[in-house]
């Protein structure tokens, strides 16, 4: 080769090289490409209730008609992780606890029947982990705070089994939150928000590593649950008030202030919370009724032998028969709420949410989780780039979960550093028996971290047969104070 050729063959690779690498780029840079490389974590689903009642079992294809999600669906939509809903309804009055276990251990079965193709996962890095090595991540979170029983200990076991977050109230207030769906109930004890109780909740969640999540609670529920919580917060699944007008909807300053907190806002898919038209239609007083009777009528004459109450899952073939009459709003909206979220909270705090398996209506073109890669494909045609569409998919997530568990670390270490008593310290050494001048030595001597609330002087007070020893161990801890 002469060096004329060879310059001249030189300079042919070096922009064949160029074209190349170009090309790479922009193909990186497609929405297919995007999607595909993204790791997607969706925040909400109601699948569990569908493993435990109907024994479905995600390596079942089954039509969308039936269901939202199953291993095949996964796959189309390239679906990372899923926090599966642990949802109670409050129909279970008596056995909350109970029925959550049931819904964890149904999660669990399903890990344990495709274990090519699944795997629990308990932190960010699981989710990873999961997706080097191309499964499926399942997490958890408890949807209705009723379900630990007014109990902090039945917190930490169900976060012991897995849950990595509790939505404070579902739409029933409870005893210790308020939630949106009856705050205008005046039939319902209401508590302006959080009691005292309720904030050791949030303040215990912190200390475990559980996220605390406000989607469904009241407005007041939101403001002093952000207040108190020391980690970032999310909306499991939550959309934007200012373009739909639902009450469990966000508002701009209730974004701008999970933005501050550094939390993450996921988007629910649902078509009445994404779609005002939508809602208006699907909110006809008389249309409802007629909805509600029949479902009445169902339940009434499908009783379970045994008691337990009819389920959601048994006649919800009744209320997607009634949803299909108005007619979807187009996937436009969802996006609408997207951007929306993106641009008054910025982008590194919106994500997706979709409530598949527990919602009667979705937009058009998303019919189930295999549709994902349609919203990559809208939000690109929008002008988000690759980095901006991989904090939706999952990326803003995975950042609030690691953040989660580091101030839990912090907690943690914090309160090894200081030997004063909390509270449950001293409910535990009146449960062990211990006597009362032995235990107001102890309170002498290491002092108490927390404030003597009326709750909680009520709650001691119950503790004691000689009340005159509720009033000296209560003496104590006030001239203690707090440390
Ligand atoms: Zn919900």
């Amino acid at each position: 080769m002469t060096p004329k050729r060879f310059l001249i063959a030189l300079a042919l690779l070096s922009s064949f090289v160029t074209a190349q690498t170009k090309k790479s780029t922009k193909t990186a840079d497609l929405p297919r490409a995007i999607h595909e490389s993204a790791i997607i974590v969706d925040t909400h689903a109601d699948t569990p209730q569908r493993f435990l009642d109907e024994n479905f079992d995600l390596g079942q294809n089954t039509p969308v008609s039936e269901g939202h999600i199953d291993l095949d669906k996964i796959k189309k939509g390239n679906l990372g992780a899923e926090f599966f809903s642990i949802w109670v309804e409050p129909e279970f009055k008596g056995h909350y606890a109970k029925r959550a276990l049931d819904l964890i251990d149904s999660v669990y079965q399903q890990a344990a029947r495709h274990p090519a193709q699944m795997t629990m996962a308990f932190t960010a890095s699981d989710i990873i982990r999961a997706h080097q090595q191309h499964k499926f991540a399942a997490l958890m979170g408890i949807e209705g705070g009723h379900a630990i029983e007014n109990d902090i200990h039945l917190l930490r076991d169900f976060y012991r089994l897995g849950v990595r977050y509790m939505t404070l109230t579902w739409s029933n207030t409870n005893e210790w939150a308020d939630s949106s769906g009856d705050i205008k109930n005046p039939d319902v004890p209401h508590h302006k928000g959080l009691t005292d109780f309720g904030k050791d909740v949030v303040r215990e969640m912190n200390r475990l590593g559980m996220m605390v999540d406000i989607s469904h609670v009241s407005d007041d529920t939101f403001y002093q649950a952000v207040l108190v919580s020391r980690a970032p917060v999310i909306a499991s699944h939550s959309s934007s008030r200012e373009l739909t007008k639902a009450p469990r909807n966000m508002t701009d300053d209730m974004l701008r202030a999970v933005a501050r907190n550094g939390g993450v806002v996921m988007v629910n898919f649902y078509s009445a919370f994404i779609d005002q038209q939508y809602l208006d239609a699907s909110s006809d007083p008389e249309k409802l009724k007629q909805r509600d009777a029949e479902v009445a009528e169902y339940v009434k004459s499908h009783p379970h032998e045994d008691g337990s109450p009819v389920g959601y899952n048994e006649y919800v073939a009744i209320e997607k028969k009634w949803a299909a009459q108005f007619p979807r709003p187009p996937l436009k909206s969802l996006i609408d709420h997207i951007d929306h979220i993106a641009k008054v909270a910025g982008i590194d705090h919106v994500g997706l949410g979709s409530d598949f398996d527990g919602v009667t209506s979705l937009p058009q073109q998303i019919d189930s989780v295999a549709d994902l890669p349609r919203i990559t494909q809208a939000l690109y045609d929008r002008g988000y780039n690759r980095q901006q569409i991989h904090k939706i998919l999952g990326g803003n997530l995975l950042r609030v979960l690691r953040e989660v568990e580091r101030v839990a670390r912090q907690i943690q270490a914090e309160h090894k550093a200081s030997d004063a008593l909390s509270f449950e310290d001293i409910e535990l050494m009146i449960h062990n028996y211990m006597t009362t001048p032995h235990l107001i030595d102890q309170i002498n001597e290491h002092g108490v971290s927390f404030d003597l609330t009326s709750e909680r002087r009520e709650k001691l007070k119950g503790e004691f047969k000689d009340p005159q020893d509720a009033d000296k161990v209560m003496e104590a801890i006030t001239k203690a104070g707090r440390k």
